[in-house]
């Protein structure tokens, strides 16, 4: 900076009034007058901002001057959060292009990420690389539904079984109350689960465009109060955590959740030995000794290297619910050796995605939906969706080629360097 140039951030009429507005805020807070989740009320997002993070930073010792540097108003951020201090800023990266052959996602796609885990980015660029070379992946949404499993008190098992036959017998009226609370959402199944005195009914919705959580709920409780209503069973919980949202879960793998997606390639022989430095069979030995046996003696729900990777960073840079990781990690990938080459796949059971609501409206994850060309709603609705969610199948797909053939390729040399002595 010379002499001449100007202060890049003089603090203006506004900022200092702000500041004082912040610092009083602050102390009525200390004072009682006024709690920490109140602040909106008494003055603009971004003020009650500053003044939660001058109590965080008066308690704590901790300075949040990089937390309070965000780059959006406050006030879009007001359905996501409450009590907020600033934005955690992740570094974002894009792997690819990549060319993808999707059921709704077609052309060249950059991928991007938001990680703090260095060398994953490269890892799935290496592995985008391969794709292309190869002639590009495919992928297909095999399946859709949002699912929300409200749980029953019934008197016996006489009962659960009049319920279970209720809910089949009546799907029209359960669809009627649960499709008025929404323009969008469908509802599809019901299933019902009987445990003892427990009943367990699963509806699943076709959600188009949004991740459905929210909907799905608000649907699923305007259907229960038909089954209250109509049947002697009482209602004791609206999500019975037969859902299952959230935790790991045999039953998103089997039955999917959210969208069940599929991503594969067939990568020609002298690509892989080019590119990866390795042999199709040496990377099919790997998946099976690995991803498969290893992943089964262990007793794990995905079997495959590290999809959580792609499935975190994707959704962090996209707006999705990070939690939903656990089950959207829920994959396995597939390898073998064909005439022509190496064939693989990885299929997501439960991959949770929108590209409306949520976290999808914030400033730089909209920016992350645009890279892929699917920001909001789609035409016709759900195809949004679907092409995120092939877009994510297929950096898995890339990641699991790239850490494969690197373990591989590390075997090989191991093994040529021993052959050879
Ligand atoms: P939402 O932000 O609550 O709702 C999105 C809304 O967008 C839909 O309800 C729909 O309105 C509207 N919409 C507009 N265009 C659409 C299109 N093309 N396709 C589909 N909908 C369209 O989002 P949500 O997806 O239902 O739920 C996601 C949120 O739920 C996330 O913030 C997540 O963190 C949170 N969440 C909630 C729970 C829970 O138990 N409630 C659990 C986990 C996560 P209409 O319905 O009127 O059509």
């Amino acid at each position: 900076m010379t002499d001449s140039d100007p202060d890049p951030s003089p603090e203006t009429d506004q900022d200092a009034t702000a500041t004082a507005d912040a610092e009083t805020l602050a102390e009525r807070v200390r004072a009682g007058d006024l709690r920490l989740h109140e602040l909106e009320e008494h003055t603009d997002a971004d003020t009650a901002t500053a003044a939660r993070r001058l109590l965080v930073e008066a308690q704590s010792g901790a300075s949040l001057d990089t937390v309070g540097r965000y780059a959006f108003d406050a006030a879009a951020a007001d359905p996501n959060i409450e009590n907020m201090v600033g934005a955690v800023q992740i570094p974002a990266g894009v792997a690819g292009p990549v060319s993808i052959d999707g059921g709704a996602a077609a052309g060249d796609y950059y991928l991007p990420m938001a990680t703090t885990e260095g060398a994953l980015v490269a890892s799935v660029n290496r592995g985008c690389s391969v794709i292309d070379r190869a002639g590009g992946a495919t992928a297909r949404v095999t399946a859709s539904g949002m699912t929300r499993a409200p749980v029953f008190r019934v008197d016996s098992v006489v009962e659960a079984e009049a319920l279970a036959s209720w809910v089949r017998d009546n799907h029209a009226a359960l669809k009627g109350a649960a499709e008025e609370t929404t323009n969008h959402g469908e509802l599809e199944e019901v299933k019902p689960y009987v445990v003892g005195d427990n009943v367990f009914l699963r509806f699943r919705y076709d959600t188009k465009d949004a991740m459905g959580m929210n909907m799905a709920t608000i649907a699923t409780r305007a259907a229960c109060e038909v089954v209250e209503r109509e049947t002697d069973a009482s209602l004791v919980a609206l999500s019975g955590n037969l859902c299952t949202d959230k935790k790991p879960a045999a039953i998103n793998a089997v039955e999917g959740r959210g969208r069940s997606v599929t991503a594969d390639v067939l990568i020609p022989r002298e690509v892989v030995e080019k590119r990866l430095h390795t042999t199709p069979e040496a990377v099919a030995e790997v998946n099976t000794r690995k991803n498969l046996t290893g992943s089964a003696k262990a007793g794990s729900l995905g079997f495959n290297a590290h999809v959580a990777n792609v499935v975190a960073a994707m959704f962090l840079a996209t707006g999705q619910d990070a939690a939903q990781v656990v089950e959207g990690a829920n994959a396995i990938t597939t390898v073998e050796v064909r005439e022509d080459g190496l064939y693989a796949a990885v299929s997501l059971a439960s991959l949770e995605v929108g590209t409306v609501g949520g976290g999808t409206k914030l400033p730089t994850q909209s920016e992350g939906l645009d890279v892929l060309g699917v920001r909001g709603g789609g035409d016709p609705p759900g195809t949004n969706a679907d092409a995120l969610a092939e877009c994510i199948a297929v950096g898995a797909l890339a990641g699991e080629l790239s850490l494969l053939s690197a373990l591989a390729s590390r075997h090989l040399s191991s093994a040529h360097e021993s052959l050879g002595r």
